[in-house]
């Protein structure tokens, strides 16, 4: 079994009519660093926050290191599966930075000296140490946005969801989304965002599911799925900027090579 499995996911809101999910698979394993993209309604942020049990599955399974996460709570799934809200503000309860990243952290019952170590790795990643002591509704939303990841990085999970982080985030903030995906990476982590913004699928991820109304229409590579203007298409999404393509992907595969254009 893959660290993550999805088997046969549906999914209706109490309050809706149709099923915001439809007959969802997907496998995830560890390390793997995934980006989840689909135009806005498509079900990204209620699939994701099926991984972490914020929402249960109605029909179909969800199964995270051998964990059902009907049979567990959120609190508890939050060990293995931790997310990071699109909006801040859903977010933050404390009047500072480095309580505020330690609140989750501090339920899981890690000793005092664990739980600094990592509040402190945390802010280091994401560029907060010297704003530890800052009221986070002080800070500049991009700022707000890191405290909340560094909240979920600090509880140490397996899976770290990010919805839209690169929302109101400039270069330096893209910077430091790029330095901790990849430091999170190198721990073996599984890093999970939902975003619209193509450069930084480019930049930072190798595979992307494509979700359209509710159901998965293409999952594979980049360097596939960015070339496939059909699927592209279907899901309305923007071709990432070809030179940022052309420095990831292998543009040989779609030219005739010399020995090929002679036969
Ligand atoms: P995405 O993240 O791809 O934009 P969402 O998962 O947010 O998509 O939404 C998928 C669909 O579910 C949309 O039609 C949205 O209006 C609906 N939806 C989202 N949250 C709720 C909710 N709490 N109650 C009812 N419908 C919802």
């Amino acid at each position: 079994m893959s660290f993550i499995t999805v088997k046969n996911l549906s999914f209706k809101y109490p309050s809706g009519t149709e099923n915001v999910l439809n007959d969802i698979s997907l496998k995830v394993e560890k390390g793997e660093k995934l980006a989840i993209i689909g135009q806005n309604g498509a079900g990204k942020t209620t699939f994701v926050k099926m991984l972490n049990g914020l929402l249960k599955a109605e029909k179909g399974e969800v199964i995270v290191d051998g964990w059902n996460t009907k049979d567990f709570s959120v609190a508890k799934m939050s060990k293995k599966v931790g997310y990071v809200f699109q909006n801040p503000m859903d977010q933050i309860f404390h009047n500072n930075v480095f309580d505020e990243i330690a609140f989750g952290a501090k339920k899981l019952k890690y000793s005092k000296e664990k739980l600094d170590s990592l509040v402190e790795k945390a802010m280091k990643l994401t560029k907060l140490s010297e704003f530890k002591k800052e009221n986070p509704y002080n800070l500049p939303y991009s700022m707000r946005k890191f405290v909340t990841i560094a909240s979920i990085i600090a509880m140490d999970c397996d899976v770290v969801i990010m919805d839209e982080p690169t929302a109101g985030q400039d270069y330096f903030g893209m910077q430091v989304l790029h330095n901790l995906i990849e430091g999170l990476n190198k721990e073996g982590k599984t890093v999970i965002t939902i975003t619209h913004d193509m450069e930084f699928v480019v930049n930072n991820f190798d595979r992307i599911v494509v979700m359209t109304n509710g159901k998965i229409i293409a999952d594979g590579d980049k360097r596939d799925i960015f070339w496939d203007l059909e699927i592209l298409k279907k899901a309305m999404l923007k071709q990432p900027n070809i030179s940022d393509l052309a420095r990831e992907i292998n543009l040989n595969k779609n030219i005739l090579s010399i020995e090929e254009f002679v036969e």
